[in-house]
């Protein structure tokens, strides 16, 4: 084909040459249609050379188009030897602006592997795009209004690395993440955070890491707090999965008993007002028949309400009864579980005077588990962290 025109300017400076088919795909070359320019805007007197360089485009008609550019080096009179400026190709791009664009449209809508299909491109291309488009798209958190802080941890790919996450405890606007765990890994947020350290009151933390410290040593006014989530979540671990299955292994002669308490770990941490009639019964029987379950399951919903009190003072009396009756429970790993958590007590107690939302922070960690399922395949720590970021913008306050 050759002598083709088309009615609009696709491509500002340049006009098809000619055009090649290969089956579902078209080569356009291009030629200039006007002198170079310069970055800076100066139109160039001498081109120093060409080079042909091949661009990706937009389909046309389900046909895929290479463009063969031919980009040229100048000699500015100000810049010196510079490569032309073309207003829809960035410096050393092999896609046009106007995929680039259309690419990230798309991103928040299809997963990368499908989007890469659709538009011919390699998923790396397509994943660059996207990292282009979030590191665009986050914004900055408002460091002078950030005034509490919730702050976790989790498994990055396949569990042996780790990181942690630090979100605004009002606008749940993910602030921060670094990869480890430890008190050297968070410590480059708090020297960002800088002189706005002060202004933190109050920061809740699972109570198994050595965030605690770090906090006390940056943030002279806030007072760490442990959220019931994780506390929960550890009591899950400790006291009921030990319980559940020293009275399954009790139950060896009925099969069928045993069965039911070796499966009921979900019901026995799963909020009751969350659950179908049909689950309630099943709860209701598995507890009737297994004393020490029910003592621990009773025990936990106790616990919890140690997190909705109206004043510290009243959390420390529920805190007293409940220590009571762990210790006449006889329950071992209960009693070993309060034990520990005893020197917690000032950490727990402090919900009370600073409320924050644990529910968010677990569906916070939930949202996370989700997207590291489907970032897995990318490995790229700085792409998924972003793409936190992005998932947790804030509400306005
Ligand atoms: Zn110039």
């Amino acid at each position: 084909m050759s002598n083709l025109t088309f009615p609009i300017e696709l491509w500002e400076g340049f006009k098809p040459s000619h055009i090649e088919q290969h089956d579902r795909s078209l080569k356009i070359h291009l030629t200039p249609t006007s002198r170079p320019r310069c970055h800076c805007g100066t139109e160039a007197q001498h081109i120093h050379d060409t080079s042909i360089r091949r661009v990706s485009e937009r389909t046309i008609l389900d046909y895929s188009v290479t463009l063969m550019v031919p980009v040229r080096r100048l000699l500015c009179h100000q810049c010196g030897t510079r490569t032309e400026h073309i207003s829809w190709l960035k410096p050393f791009s092999r896609i046009t602006e106007r995929l680039a664009n259309f690419v990230q449209s798309l991103c928040p809508l299809l997963p990368i592997k499908h989007l890469a299909q659709l538009v011919g491109l390699h998923w790396h291309t397509v994943k660059e795009l996207d990292k282009a488009r979030l590191r665009r798209e986050v914004r900055e958190p408002k460091w002078g209004q950030v005034r509490r802080l919730v702050m976790d941890e989790f498994a990055l790919f396949k569990g042996h690395r780790y990181a942690t996450v630090i979100a605004d405890a009002d606008t749940h606007q993910v602030l921060w993440i670094g990869e480890g765990r430890s008190r050297a890994a968070i410590r480059p947020f708090f020297e960002m955070l800088g002189e706005h350290c002060e202004n933190i009151e109050a920061v809740a933390m699972d109570m198994n890491t050595a965030f605690d410290l770090e906090v006390q040593e940056h943030c002279p006014n806030a007072q760490v707090v442990y959220d019931l989530f994780h506390v929960i979540a550890k009591y899950g671990r400790e006291v009921i999965d030990r319980v559940r299955v020293d009275c399954a292994n009790e139950l060896k002669g009925d099969k069928k008993a045993r069965q039911r308490v070796k499966r009921s770990r979900w019901v026995l941490l799963k909020n009751r007002t969350n659950m179908s009639d049909k689950q309630q019964s099943y709860l209701d029987e598995l507890l009737d028949a297994n004393r020490s379950l029910m003592v621990v399951y009773l025990l936990k919903e106790q616990l919890k309400e140690l997190w909705y009190c109206k004043d510290e003072e009243t959390a420390r009396g529920l805190w007293d009864v409940w220590w009571q009756q762990v210790q006449e429970s006889g329950i071992e790993p209960l009693i070993r579980f309060a034990n520990k958590l005893e020197s917690y007590l000032p950490g727990i107690v402090a919900s009370a005077t600073h409320p924050l939302h644990t529910c968010r922070l677990e569906g916070m960690n939930n949202k996370i588990k989700l997207m590291k399922r489907m970032a897995y395949g990318y490995r790229d720590t700085e792409y998924f962290f972003l793409k936190i970021k992005a998932a947790f913008p804030g509400d306005p306050r």
